[in-house]
C-alpha cells in the first residue's frame, strides 16, 4: 500500500490514466520507444501520466487463453485513453477464431463503442519526396479524415447472396444510417476541428443516395444550430476523391460514412508515403455527465512479423498516435506540437529506419530512433 505522502502526491498529479497495450510482433519494440517519450514528458513537462500496462492479442492468449482478459477490458474502459501497439502473427494462425489476436482488438472497439475513426494525413518536410504526389501538392499537409466506423453498408440489413430461380445469384448489401448515428459522428468532427484549423467538410453522395441526402440535411442542421463558429461545407464523395489529389490543403477535417471513409482515408494516407508513419485513433461519444470519451490510439500498421525482434521497426506511427492522444484526449495541443516537432527534427537530421530510408540516408535501429527523439525533445525544451 502506498504511504500517505506518496498517495497524496499521486492524487494531486496523476491525472491522466493511460493503459498501454504493446501487443505482438513489433508492438513491444515500438511501444518501448514511446514509453521513453512518455517518461520524458513526466520528467520535463508539468504533467504526470498514470501508466499501466496490459496484454492484448497473441501475447494475452499465450498468457491466459483469451485475446483480451475481462480485467484488461475493465482497465481499458476505466482509462482516459488506451495506446495499442499491434496484434497478430503467424504463431496464432491455428488458434480458434474467437481467440485470434484480432478478437482482442475487436472487443476493445465494440465494448467501448468506438464509432469514430480518425486517420490523419500528415506530411513531414523531410519525407515530402516519399509521396507519389508532387512535393508542392503535399508539402506541409495536415488533414484529418473522420470515418464513421460502426454503421453503414458494412453492417446494414438485409445483406447476403440468394440464388434465383434461373440459377443465377443476387447479392445485397444495405446502406443504413439513423439520425443519431449521423449526428454523433458530425459532432465529433466539429469538436476535432475546433482543436485544429476550425473547418469541416461533410462528404456523402446526396445526389444519388437516400442516406446521402439525409446525411446532408442533418449535417446542415448540426452545423448551423450547434457549431455556427466552425467553417463548414459539403462535398460529394467522388469529387472529394479528386480534390484530395488535386489540392489536399483545402481540407482540415473531412467527416464521412464507413464506406467512403474506408477509401478516402487510405487515399489520404498514401500521400504521406509510409505505413510506419501512420497514426490513428478511435473515439466513442462523449459522456454527458463526466465529459469523457473512450479513446483507443494505435498505429495503422500491423505486427510486422517479418522484422519483429530485429530492432528495425519504425516507432514513429505509434509515437504520433500518442501525439494524437495528447491533442484529442488530453487537450495538450502544445505537447502534441512538441512531439510532432521532434519527429520533424529527427527526420530533418537525416535519421531513418529502413522502411523510410532512401539511398544515402543513415539507417538507424528502433532504439536509436527513440534516443534521437528524446535528444530532439531535450533540445526543443532547453
Ligand atoms: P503489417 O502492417 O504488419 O506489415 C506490412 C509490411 O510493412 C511488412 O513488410 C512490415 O515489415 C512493414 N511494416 C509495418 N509496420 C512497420 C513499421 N512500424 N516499421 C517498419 N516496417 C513496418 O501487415 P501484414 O504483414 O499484412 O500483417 C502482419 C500481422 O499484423 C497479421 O497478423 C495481421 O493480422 C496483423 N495486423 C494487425 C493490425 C493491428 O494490430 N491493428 C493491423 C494490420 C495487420
Amino acid at each position: 500500500m502506498a504511504d500517505r505522502h506518496t498517495a497524496g502526491i499521486t492524487s494531486m498529479v496523476a491525472n491522466k490514466k493511460l493503459l498501454v497495450l504493446p501487443g505482438d510482433g513489433i508492438g513491444p519494440e515500438v511501444m518501448g520507444e514511446v514509453r521513453r517519450v512518455i517518461d520524458w514528458m513526466d520528467r520535463r513537462r508539468a504533467v504526470t501520466f498514470e501508466v499501466s500496462e496490459g496484454l492484448v492479442g497473441g501475447a494475452a492468449y499465450d498468457a491466459g487463453g483469451t485475446a483480451l482478459s475481462d480485467e484488461t477490458m475493465a482497465d481499458a474502459a476505466a482509462s482516459d485513453a488506451v495506446l495499442l501497439g499491434a496484434v497478430g502473427g503467424p504463431k496464432w494462425a491455428d488458434v480458434p477464431r474467437v481467440h485470434r489476436p484480432e478478437a482482442g482488438l475487436l472487443r476493445l472497439r465494440k465494448e467501448m463503442d468506438l464509432f469514430a475513426n480518425l486517420r490523419p494525413a500528415l506530411v513531414f518536410d523531410a519525407l515530402v519526396d516519399a509521396s507519389t504526389l508532387k512535393p508542392e501538392v503535399v508539402r506541409g499537409l495536415d488533414i484529418l479524415i473522420l470515418r464513421e466506423l460502426t454503421g453503414g453498408v458494412y453492417f446494414g440489413q438485409p445483406r447476403g447472396v440468394e440464388t434465383l430461380p434461373d440459377g443465377s445469384e443476387r447479392g445485397v448489401d444495405t446502406q443504413v444510417y439513423t439520425t443519431g448515428e449521423v449526428e454523433r459522428i458530425l459532432r465529433v468532427g466539429f469538436d476535432l476541428a475546433k482543436k485544429r484549423r476550425n473547418k469541416v467538410t461533410s462528404v456523402e453522395k446526396s445526389n444519388v443516395m437516400e442516406t446521402g441526402a439525409m446525411w446532408r440535411k442533418i449535417a446542415t442542421r448540426v452545423a448551423a444550430e450547434e457549431f455556427p463558429d466552425v467553417e463548414f461545407d459539403h462535398m460529394l464523395a467522388d469529387n472529394c476523391a479528386m480534390q484530395l489529389i488535386r489540392d489536399p490543403h483545402q481540407f482540415d477535417v473531412i467527416v464521412t460514412d464507413n464506406l467512403f471513409g474506408d477509401m478516402l482515408s487510405d487515399e489520404a494516407a498514401m500521400m504521406t508515403g509510409s505505413l510506419g508513419m501512420l497514426p490513428s485513433a478511435s473515439l466513442s461519444a462523449m459522456d454527458a455527465t463526466s465529459g469523457r470519451r473512450h479513446a483507443l490510439y494505435e498505429p495503422v500498421h500491423g505486427s510486422a512479423p517479418d522484422i519483429a525482434g530485429q530492432n528495425k521497426a519504425n516507432p514513429l506511427a505509434t509515437l504520433l498516435s500518442f501525439g494524437m492522444m495528447l491533442r484529442y484526449s488530453f487537450d495538450m495541443a502544445e505537447d502534441a506540437d512538441l512531439v510532432e516537432a521532434a519527429v520533424q527534427d529527427v527526420l530533418g537530421s537525416g535519421l531513418r529506419t529502413a522502411d523510410i530510408a532512401a539511398s544515402g540516408d543513415e539507417v538507424v535501429s528502433t532504439t536509436r530512433m527513440g534516443e534521437a527523439l528524446v535528444e530532439a525533445l531535450d533540445r526543443r525544451a532547453a
